[in-house]
């Protein structure tokens, strides 16, 4: 039986986005939850970008180490050899990648100015395939970029020629966020049918329906034999009215009437790490979850009314969907009321000491802690907010990591 694996493009479509960033040790928490979560990949991100690399890097190191595993971390490029090769020389280690390129008559017209036909398109990605083939890339998936305005037969002529070369997946660029659940079921389920190759959802919501096409088209895609892939994000944070929901995507393939029997709720998947996720990137994305969020909003398990109360009082099945422990909410939250002491960039050692024995983090010696404050001080220049407990923990753990993933130096 096929199976769903969720692919986060937090890292990549999430902080392209406008007035949307996240500092690079904020994006390595990204990968961190993501991880704990029991998330398949995260594409991490643009591995031809210079002032990514430091990044990139580090976050391989710390695969390798153990510390980012069993997560796989992909990075984005265009599919172009010029890409692929410098994304190769400036993260060697890297071992998974989408190759990215537009496929729509319309893309092809108004963006490549008619320069491109779906024959030089594809031409194209197969020479990139082939140059990160020749790097040892363990799994290339390449990116339909328009997709759901690229006729049917062309996709199947990419898809095949993608699969020829040695790609492991296509990804269906719902770019624009104008497919519906109906139409992407028929269109993902003829494409995997024909293509006999697994398919990647990437879904926008410019229509309100990312995650809704999401699952459709990834039941398409089971349905026509493959293994489905889908991409999402936290928050459904991504380009214009965003992407599609992590956790909004999970909810539907456990619960959604039509789904919850099909047994394609990716298996390792801890729900009970979303909770601390969700918030966690609203704080270093510095925009609050809607108090209407899917699971993680402050009114996903609040009742008023009479009868909602009352119902919800006899039997939480009266009106909640899935129950708030399970998503990790439920536990009381200690917030310090009087003095509090916070650590920055122009900390000294002693509140330092205050901060980290409260974590119960101990340093083996005072050049130790030392080293560790800062580091401290330099993640804060880097984030500009009060840093979390987590971020602090994984400072101390693996400052070697850190201080690389801090250092960004513009090129002479
Ligand atoms: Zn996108």
């Amino acid at each position: 039986m096929p199976k769903v694996y969720i692919i986060d493009v937090t890292n990549r479509d999430g902080v392209q986005t406008s007035r949307i960033g996240l500092s690079k040790l904020e994006k390595t928490m990204v990968n961190w939850y993501l991880n704990e979560l029991g998330v398949f990949q995260s594409e991490f991100g643009f591995p031809f970008t210079l002032h990514e690399t430091n990044y990139l890097n580090a976050n391989l190191e710390l695969a390798e180490m153990g510390v980012l595993s069993p997560i796989r971390l992909e990075g984005w490029c265009r599919a172009i050899t010029k890409d692929v090769e410098l994304a190769f020389k400036l993260c060697p280690k890297i071992r998974h990648l989408n190759l990215s390129i537009s496929t729509s008559p319309l893309m092809l017209e108004l963006k490549f100015k008619g320069k491109m036909t779906i024959d030089s398109v594809i031409e194209s990605m197969v020479k990139a395939v082939e140059a990160a083939k020749k790097f040892r890339a363990e799994s290339i998936g390449v990116n339909a970029e328009d997709a759901s305005r690229t006729d049917v037969a062309d996709l199947i002529e990419f898809a095949k020629a993608a699969k020829e070369v040695g790609a492991a997946r296509v990804r269906y660029c719902d770019t624009l966020g104008t497919d519906d659940p109906l139409t992407i079921y028929e269109r993902m389920k003829e494409l995997a049918g024909k293509t006999k190759i697994p398919w990647e959802m990437h879904c926008h919501n410019d229509l309100g329906m990312g995650v809704a096409c999401s699952v459709a088209g990834a039941k398409g895609i089971i349905d026509g034999g493959q293994d489905a892939y889908i991409n999402t994000t936290i928050n459904g944070m991504g380009e214009r009215a965003g992407n599609a929901d992590l956790l909004s995507v999970l909810l539907a393939l456990k619960y959604a009437s039509g789904l919850k029997d099909k047994n394609l709720f990716p298996g390792n998947i801890n729900l009970t790490k979303i909770w601390d996720f969700a918030k966690y990137a609203s704080y270093a994305f510095g925009i609050p979850i809607p108090v209407n969020q899917v699971g993680v909003g402050d009114n996903a398990f609040a009742h008023e009314s009479g009868i909602h109360a009352d119902g919800a009082l006899k039997n939480r099945r009266n009106y909640e969907l899935y129950d708030y422990e399970e998503l990790g909410r439920g536990e009381p939250e200690l917030v310090e009321s009087g003095r509090m002491i916070t650590v920055g960039e122009y900390s000294g050692i002693k509140g330092f000491r205050n901060v980290y024995g409260n974590l119960e983090v101990e340093f083996k010696d005072d050049k130790e802690a030392a080293e560790v404050l800062e580091l401290v001080r330099y993640a804060n220049v880097n984030t500009q907010k009060p840093l979390t407990k987590e971020e602090l923990i994984f400072i101390a753990k693996y400052p070697e990591q850190v201080r690389q993933i801090l250092t960004v130096q513009p090129p002479k």
